[in-house]
């Protein structure tokens, strides 16, 4: 508990005190307001029932007295009066509210007092008032004690607390409740409020912030909460950032790495390995959909003749150029590739015997007629190509390749320049 609430509930605790005392003080004042009160308004009355009877005193009229004293007692019943006594100087009584007492003698110590004194006197006797007045009619006849009863005066202030007192307890639960209406606004309902938005911070949601709240204390705490998530939100964003710039860089490495390792260096065209994973591919395919696809394998002719005469660069010039004029018709659906030395393998994927061997003849012509008529390569540059297809030639890429080779030896062995299949000229 905080220094500041414990103040409060010390003013608190204080204040109910003071309220508490405040109206015991109130009570006690009242009720003795009430009683000087009681006490003044009887003793007029027992003074004015003196002035009367004196009168019946001085003439000696005790009939006249006795109803008097007897009306009295009827008209002040349930007017706090218990009893009436007229008395002679020797409290004889010359009359009662209680006629049987008629002529006893009084032996109270403040009818003595009373008859003693020439003003009027008065005693308290526990819920008891006694009151005696002398009877004076020019002179003094007699002596008039009357005693009262409190208890309608003390049934009143005991309303009166009762009252009051449970006007402040429901005061009190008033201020009770207001107070945990203020405390749950204030305080409770806030630290929930934190609280959540901690825990959705801990479960990784770093974008949650806590709203504005209106205390202090929790005001303050809650920003170090929004400054700590915004710490670790734009920590995390960094730590992301990194995270995929690496990942990129790493992708493209590895993708720079998977064309080298399908690429040839010289012609940067589709090396052997690639070639293989390509034929076995669209051989599963044609397969499986029972569809035609040919496999060419060209060489050149004579091209050690290019080593020989210009060098191994002007040898591989004219490889790249190759590669260059062999790739120009294909469609995007096939894929050539550098075979190995000056060989290069093609696969055409939907294609027929007839439709390969067109293909063929087409790379046949384009690279008779696109790499002579210079002086270049000192002597005349021609392919001879072998054709297979599946399924006539075989159903595997071994017998494919193998039945194409057949072909373009084939070739070279029937003069060279021109397109064969195993079966003879296409
Ligand atoms: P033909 O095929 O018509 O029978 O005659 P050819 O001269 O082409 O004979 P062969 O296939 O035996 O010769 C191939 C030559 O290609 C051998 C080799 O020196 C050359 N060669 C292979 N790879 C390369 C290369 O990467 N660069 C160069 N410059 N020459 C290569
Ligand atoms: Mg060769
Ligand atoms: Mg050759």
């Amino acid at each position: 508990m905080g220094l500041r609430s414990r103040l409060l509930w010390l003013v608190q605790a204080i204040l109910a005190a003071s309220l508490t005392f405040g109206a015991l003080l109130f009570f006690d004042l009242l009720r003795r307001d009430e009683l000087v009160d009681f006490r003044t308004r009887n003793e007029k009355l027992v003074q004015a029932i003196g002035v009367t009877a004196a009168v019946f005193v001085a003439q000696n009229d005790l009939g006249g007295l006795d109803t008097l004293v007897a009306h009295l007692s009827e008209s002040l019943k349930g007017r706090d009066l218990i009893d009436l006594a007229v008395v002679d100087e020797q409290a004889r009584v010359l009359a009662h509210t209680d006629t049987e007492r008629f002529n006893t003698v009084l032996t109270d110590e403040l009818v003595s007092e009373a008859i003693d004194t020439d003003s009027t006197v008065w005693a308290h006797r526990g819920h008891e008032l006694v009151i005696g007045v002398p009877a004076k009619s020019g002179i003094r006849w007699a002596t008039v004690v009357a005693r009262f009863s409190f208890e309608r005066v003390e049934a009143q202030i005991s309303r009166t607390r009762m009252f009051v007192g449970s006007a402040l307890f429901g005061l009190f639960l008033l201020l009770a409740a207001v107070q945990l209406v203020g405390l749950e606004r204030l305080v409770i309902r806030p630290i929930r409020t934190l609280q959540q938005a901690v825990r959705r911070i801990a479960e990784g949601h770093l974008t949650t912030r806590v709203p504005p709240l209106k205390s202090r204390e929790l005001g303050e705490l809650s920003e170090t909460v929004n400054r700590m998530a915004a710490a670790l939100q734009a920590e995390r964003d960094n730590l992301e950032r990194a995270v995929a710039e690496r990942t990129r860089e790493l992708s493209e490495a590895n993708a720079r790495l998977e064309r080298l390792a399908v690429t040839d260096g010289l012609t940067g065209m589709f090396n052997h390995r690639r070639f293989h994973e390509v034929l076995q591919a669209e051989l599963l395919r044609a397969l499986r959909h029972k569809r035609p696809m040919g496999v060419l394998m060209v060489d050149v002719d004579f091209f050690k003749k290019v080593n020989d005469t210009l060098g191994h660069p002007a040898g591989d010039e004219l490889l790249r150029r190759l590669a260059e004029v062999l790739s120009r018709d294909l469609r995007q659906t096939d894929l050539i590739a550098r075979y190995g030395g000056e060989e290069f393998a093609v696969v055409l994927p939907e294609t027929t015997k007839a439709e390969a061997i067109q293909v063929a003849e087409r790379m046949r012509g384009a690279v008779e007629a696109k790499l002579n008529g210079t002086e270049q390569w000192k002597q005349t540059i021609t392919v001879s190509i072998g054709v297979a297809t599946f399924p006539e030639d075989g159903t595997t890429g071994e017998a494919l390749l193998e039945a194409a080779d057949q072909a373009m030896y084939l070739a070279k062995r029937s003069g060279r320049n021109r397109v064969m299949t195993t079966k003879g000229p296409a």
